[in-house]
């Protein structure tokens, strides 16, 4: 075994035979066991083209030579256990997701890093360098909090304003770079995607991931932990996911169904223009079907295949009670409405989009339509500004398009909220 892979494996049995650090019992499992299968199936290749270390997403660890001569044991165990758990958490895929691109790859960076030192750091096992720049995040950025997921951090690390140019960093200037292990951008010195060397593929990363989530959620039984960005990762793997299609079928309908009462409870109202002319009885205006309007989030983080069965989700929720040609208004919103259609069949809407995010545009512009929609369906991924108050007469239904894993951000009180998982 020549230098590099004796150091590398001396790391990896040093990681998984760490001595749990609280209230260690002679009965406890060794702390990090659980990352065994993990950090095993990791393979190395040395390259000179990095300074330290790095992963790409096919989990292989490019590790420069000199370096890792100089760097200790556990040092390289814990660079190890840092790096792992971005490819168990699929950071790579989630930035893709989340439209992550060079621009935001470092504000990405930071966010997964946090996470994964919330995961580590109670086992001593996060790298120094690591841990003091996730502080000073965290000095810079108060609002923060913890026990958050990477996407949250993220949306809170890139609105920021001052990460809009005076700070004269290039990307990850200041960073230790992880590699496309976490960000999924290819790296001049990665090996080609399609190279077979040491790459794990799709499946086999599942596999490796099923594992560790039953160790994981195995070792913290024993250890009380504390809700956090590895609990539910280990959770959503282990536990099959509700299907939320039922749950948004059900929203639609009860939505509505509160709006034909309330249209029907319009009769007992005087009408608009019973209030022009008050000697004349006019009965409330009654609608034969009830409005809708779907305000579509075309923002780039959204996934167009979830999207797609989510609207379907939708329409069919409208077929089944029996309206026979639902007049749906589709509104394509991103930062500002790009385009807004009616259409037959909501899957036909033209949608146009990819910047920002702003729903409260959508949701102004689904209220001003005449007549006004009686219930509005806001398909998004979450990561907007909502409006203060409900818009005057239509009930809202948000479906929150996410990943699996991570937590889905909040909306406000007065929207029936679904969330929906791509699996
Ligand atoms: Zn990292």
């Amino acid at each position: 075994m020549d230098v590099i892979a004796e150091k590398v494996a001396a790391a990896k049995l040093w990681l998984i035979s760490q001595p749990p650090s609280s209230m260690p019992r002679p009965d406890s499992p060794r702390a990090l066991a659980y990352l065994a299968t993990a950090v095993y199936a990791l393979r190395t290749v040395p390259s000179s083209d990095i300074a330290t270390i790095r992963a790409d997403q096919y989990w292989r660890l490019y590790v420069n030579p000199l370096w890792v001569g100089a760097i200790s044991v556990p040092e390289l165990g814990r660079e190890l256990a840092h790096i792992v758990w971005h490819l168990l958490m699929d950071h790579a895929g989630r930035a893709a997701a989340m439209g992550v691109d060079a621009a935001t790859s470092e504000q990405w960076h930071q966010a997964c890093d946090l996470t994964v030192s919330e995961t580590l750091v109670g086992e001593e096992a996060s790298p120094v360098s690591v841990e003091d720049r996730s502080r000073q995040v965290r000095t810079d950025n108060p609002s923060l909090g913890r026990g958050r997921s990477a996407e949250d951090y993220f949306a809170i690390l890139s609105r920021l304003p001052a990460w809009g140019g005076q700070q004269a960093t290039g990307p990850l200037a200041n960073n230790k770079d992880c590699g496309s292990a976490c960000d999924g951008m290819p790296r001049a010195s990665d090996l080609p995607p399609d190279s077979e060397v040491g790459r794990l593929d799709r499946i086999q990363a599942e596999q490796v991931r099923e594992q560790v989530a039953i160790d994981y959620r195995e070792a913290a039984k024993s250890r009380g932990d504390s809700p956090g960005e590895a609990q539910r990762w280990a959770k959503h793997i282990t536990e099959p996911t509700i299907r939320w299609e039922p749950l948004l079928a059900r929203a639609v309908r009860r939505g509505v169904a509160w709006a034909s009462g309330r249209v029907e409870r319009t009769w007992s109202r005087p009408s608009r223009r019973q209030s022009v002319q008050p000697e004349v009885l006019h009965p409330g205006w009654r609608r034969p079907l009830p409005g809708i309007a779907m305000v579509v989030d075309t923002s780039v983080s959204i996934d167009d295949e979830l999207l797609g069965k989510a609207m379907g989700e939708v329409e069919g929720a409208l077929r089944g009670l029996g309206v026979a040609d639902p007049q749906v208004t589709v509104l394509a919103c991103d930062a500002s409405v790009g385009a807004v259609t009616a259409v037959r069949k909501a899957t036909d809407a033209t949608l146009v989009g990819g910047g920002g995010t702003d729903m409260r545009v959508g949701i102004a512009a689904a209220s001003t339509l005449r007549p006004r929609p009686d219930l509005i369906v806001v398909l998004t991924d979450g990561y907007t500004p909502w409006p203060e108050l409900p818009p005057p007469g239509s009930a809202v239904i948000a479906a929150i398009l996410g990943r699996p894993g991570a937590t889905l951000p909040e909306t406000p009180p007065w929207v029936a909220r679904v969330e929906c998982v791509l699996r």
